[in-house]
């Protein structure tokens, strides 16, 4: 644990799943993930004892295992059972999905059966807002409305698929397919990070031998005990849960 970093401070920002904190240095943020579980834009919601510890561990090894390899990302360390110190970005206000296999909106919107291997990853962009429901846009929008310059696109593009790259090998490693996932980016000393949370809120996992669902498809859809399916992602990537 990084003991060096700042104390929390004043709350920021609370959102679905995570609190955001000030700390002394205003270049440094402190995220605490919450035991809520949502869904639906929010319509679907439970309390999940254990899951803001079980979530910032996962995220630690993710973001500390892509940092490694050359990925800038706002991850600093952990800094309480599920708290971590991260940068303190200018968020972008659109996120990027990268999709391996078809699942979710991608399977309603197209009419394609879940589980569909794609001959290559897509990559996509939604705006983020709430009273949307995160409408998916493209670059062109992105460029007419201002939310990011033509080199954050291609950085955010570059970089979505780059994650991608380090983070399939390395849960096919454990066994995991990794179907599907959401990135959210911002700006920091002039340079794009990534932002956010890693955790299986935010990615489709399915466990290759059996297509097993583990991520937080089994909260939204009803598919069993929601923990259980994380806490066996962090095993099969050796997370110390
Ligand atoms: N996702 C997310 N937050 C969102 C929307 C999507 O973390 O607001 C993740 C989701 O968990 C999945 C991937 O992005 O891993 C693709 O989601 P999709 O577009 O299929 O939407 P869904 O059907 O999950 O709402």
């Amino acid at each position: 644990m990084a003991n060096h970093l700042p104390p929390k401070g004043e709350l920021l920002y609370e959102g679905k799943g995570k609190q955001v904190f000030r700390t002394a240095d205003p270049e440094t943020l402190v995220l605490a993930f919450k035991d809520t579980a949502t869904a639906f834009d929010g319509r679907k919601r439970s309390e999940l004892a254990d899951k803001g510890r079980i979530n910032n561990a996962i995220n630690d090894h993710l973001m500390a295992y892509l940092g490694e390899r050359g990925i800038p990302v706002h991850h600093l360390g952990r800094v309480g059972v599920a708290e971590s110190a991260v940068r303190n970005l200018e968020m972008l206000p659109v996120e990027a999905v990268v999709r391996n296999v078809v699942a979710g909106s991608l399977a309603r919107r197209l009419g394609r059966a879940e589980g569909e291997p794609l001959s290559r990853p897509i990559f996509e962009l939604y705006y983020k807002s709430d009273e949307l429901g995160d409408p998916l846009v493209n670059e062109f929008h992105a460029l007419a409305f201002g939310w990011a310059a033509e080199d954050e696109l291609r950085r955010m593009t570059e970089l979505a698929f780059q994650v991608n790259d380090v983070l399939h090998p390395l849960f096919a490693a454990g066994g995991l397919t990794l179907v599907d996932y959401k990135l959210e980016f911002g700006r920091f000393r002039g340079e794009l990070y990534l932002g956010d949370e890693l955790t299986p809120d935010g990615c489709r996992l399915w466990e290759s031998a059996t297509g097993e669902k583990l991520d937080k498809d089994r909260f939204r859809r009803d598919l069993g005990d929601v923990l259980e399916g994380y806490r066996a992602i962090g095993r099969r990537l050796g997370v110390d849960l």
